[in-house]
């Protein structure tokens, strides 16, 4: 035994399983040629922020377009930044919008997957035997500078305006022996374990990163922590150790990471592993006075993705929009294929912008409305239904005590050639419906200032004789048209158009006014069908207080 195997010995005695057979545990995935494995690695702090999501999405798609895997690590060495249960909010944010991990952690203290544990809180063996087989080689070594010694090297780095840190000449412990090593930890002295870095400043790295193209950076010089002195990792080393055992092929994360790809390369070959692909997703952005900046979580709501669960955005919707915020030749081919399931689209890492998309949540409304007029009314209402459960007791009770009537309120208007797009998102939903139910309902029966309310109370006398719920569409307007003389207006808009003088005005005023009585809205979707669904009691009672309320006038 040499002197580092001995140090290493000493300082892991209970480290008895080798990196060679962590190996043989892990062992390259069954996995068809050119199968991507990707990953999702948060920490467990209950948050998840929408380019999170947009990131793991990425990742998630990278991995299905290659019959590959997508798993979720938990990095959890931080522990100051964990609370408890961190986990469980995070994975109802992937589910929430289907972007559903194959592998890993699946559920509070539950995971799945022969290549865990995956919560690296869980993998401290594993790392330190990779970390004993580094000191054993000479590549890593206990390092017992005090807070203070190290404060001390700081400001004297300061002083003379050099690049600060642990390292070369300034790394006091990396100039001591084995042997010196081992007799300071016979002393019982705390000690972290650092990297003996074999980076040179003066020499390059260059990496081809799959989104933001080539990149060439210094090589990393420091020698940074590998355990901290209670033997657990800081993210990088865990990071290198991790993504290789997992058998990870391409790191899709945010490019807060670039900077310290230089140090994980430099951590990948310390431990003679593969470096797998990179690929750096650049930060969802917010217009905002004065240019764009990154969407922040503490001054915008919609960088949590639950906002937009309680907000009751479709599944569909947000996939189908951060699609055209992923690949930009996603709306093109969304023309051109306008049913196809999203899983057709051919997404392409390669594609993506390197410069930050913009996240216009107006846009995110359009493409939503669209998503719900292609829906059927049953699923309006599964959906509809399933969101007022947890966010509106009121509205589940209405829908779920009678599913038809909610279901034939979805339907008016949906086979239509150009069907309403007037929801984007759930919560919309109570305003949309109120006047089918008289529980939401509060009527309001201000006319449009053309229309006054003697006339008002005429038209609607008038309505009350002629209106059978039971008449189809063309019967219910030809009666409408059939009052319009007697009432002073005509049922042709081009002759009132051309003639105004000689009208009180034409059959769209009368439509106008039966609306506002039963509806109190000037524009709904198709009054037949709202007629029909409220029925002859309710279509009464209304015109009824309308015309009281008119005559009051
Ligand atoms: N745990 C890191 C984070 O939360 C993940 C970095 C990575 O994906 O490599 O940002």
């Amino acid at each position: 035994m040499n002197d580092y195997e001995k140090l290493a010995e000493r300082l892991f005695p209970d480290i008895t399983m080798t990196p060679e057979q962590y190996e043989e545990k892990y062992p390259a995935r069954p996995l068809p040629e050119g199968a991507r494995v990707t990953r999702f690695a948060p920490s467990p702090t209950g948050f998840l922020h929408i380019g999170n999501l947009f990131t793991a999405y990425v990742n998630k798609l990278t991995a299905e377009n290659t019959n590959g895997v997508f798993f979720l690590r938990i990095e959890d060495t931080d522990k100051k930044r964990e609370v408890e249960d961190g986990v469980s909010g995070i994975l109802a944010g992937l589910r929430a919008f289907d972007v559903e991990p194959d592998e890993g952690v699946l559920g509070f203290e539950f995971e799945q997957g022969e290549y865990g544990p995956y919560q690296q809180s869980n993998r401290c063996d594993i790392y330190q035997s990779f970390a004993k087989e580094l000191v054993q080689k000479g590549l890593a070594y206990p390092c017992f500078c005090s807070e203070g010694a190290l404060n001390d090297i700081r400001a004297e780095q300061e002083l003379q305006a050099v690049n600060k840190g642990y390292y070369g000449d300034w790394a006091v412990c990396r100039k001591l022996t084995a042997e010196e090593l081992l007799e300071a930890v016979e002393t019982g002295k705390p000690y972290v374990l650092r990297l003996r870095s074999t980076g040179d400043e003066n020499r390059r790295i260059i990496f081809e990163d799959m989104i933001k193209g080539k990149i060439e950076m210094p090589q990393d010089i420091m020698d940074v922590v590998l355990l901290k002195t209670d033997g657990i990792p800081p993210y990088h080393f865990a990071h290198a150790v991790d993504d290789h055992l997992m058998r990870t092929t391409h790191i899709i994360r945010s490019d807060e990471w670039i900077a310290s790809v230089p140090l994980h390369i430099a951590l990948f070959k310390a431990c003679g592993f593969k470096v797998p692909k990179y690929a750096h997703v650049s930060p969802l952005m917010k217009e905002d006075v004065g240019g764009k900046r990154k969407l922040s979580k503490r001054k915008d709501p919609e960088a949590a993705v639950s906002f937009f669960v309680e907000q009751g955005f479709p599944k569909t919707s947000m996939l189908e929009y951060l699609l055209t915020l992923i690949n930009s030749n996603f709306e093109d081919w969304r023309k051109g294929s306008p049913t196809a399931p999203q899983s057709a689209f051919p997404f392409n890492l390669k594609k993506m912008s390197a410069s930050g998309a913009l996240f216009d949540m107006v846009k995110l409304n359009d493409v939503s409305k669209n998503v719900i007029s292609v829906m059927t009314a049953a699923e309006v209402y599964e959906q509809m239904v399933a969101w007022a459960k947890d966010y509106d007791a009121q509205l589940y009770t209405l829908f779920s005590g009678n599913p038809d009537y909610a279901t034939a309120i979805m339907d008016i208007d949906r086979d239509n050639k150009n069907p309403r797009k007037d929801i984007a998102k759930w919560s919309e939903i109570r305003e949309y419906v109120a006047y089918l139910y008289d529980e939401l309902y509060t009527p309001c029966f201000d006319l449009p200032e053309n229309i006054l309310p003697g006339d008002a109370a005429d038209i609607l006398k008038t309505y009350k004789d002629v209106l059978n719920v039971e008449d189809d569409k063309d019967t219910w307007f030809g009666k409408i048209k059939d009052m319009c003389a007697g009432l002073g207006y005509t049922p042709n808009v081009k002759e009132f158009k051309q003639t105004p003088e000689k009208f009180k005005g034409h059959v769209g005023d009368i439509s106008a006014v039966i609306r506002i009585a039963l509806t109190s809205r000037r524009n709904t979707p198709d009054l037949h069908s709202i007629i029909r669904l409220l029925g002859v009691k309710k279509v009464h009672q209304r015109m009824e207080d309308a015309i009281q309320y008119y005559e009051a006038q």
